[in-house]
């Protein structure tokens, strides 16, 4: 009997933990920078929640968590990352 167990992460806005499949991963990767689902460095999880994503604050509190400043188009990429993630679930890693 295989079973595995999900790999639980933090939410960085509302601080709940969630199974890593429902959350939206961004990391700081070393060589090409901001990644999304992708990367090898410092990362960062935002749930599915309308409330988290589209926080007012979220850039903020992804510098933060990823000790990076991030660039002033960043918010732009992020929300067509979200869009793109209707149902973020179905996008295993
Ligand atoms: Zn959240």
């Amino acid at each position: 009997m295989i079973q595995q167990n999900p790999v639980m992460r933090i939410c960085i806005s509302c601080r709940k933990t969630f199974d890593r499949k429902n959350l939206l991963k961004i990391t700081k990767d070393h060589k090409q920078g901001i990644m999304f689902q992708n990367g090898i460095g410092r990362s960062a999880y935002i749930c599915k929640s309308k409330k988290c994503y589209s926080d007012s604050k979220i850039k903020k509190k992804l510098q933060k968590a990823l000790k990076t400043l991030l660039e002033p188009e960043f918010i732009d990429i992020f929300e067509q990352e979200l869009s793109s993630y209707n149902d973020f679930s179905n996008k295993g890693i």
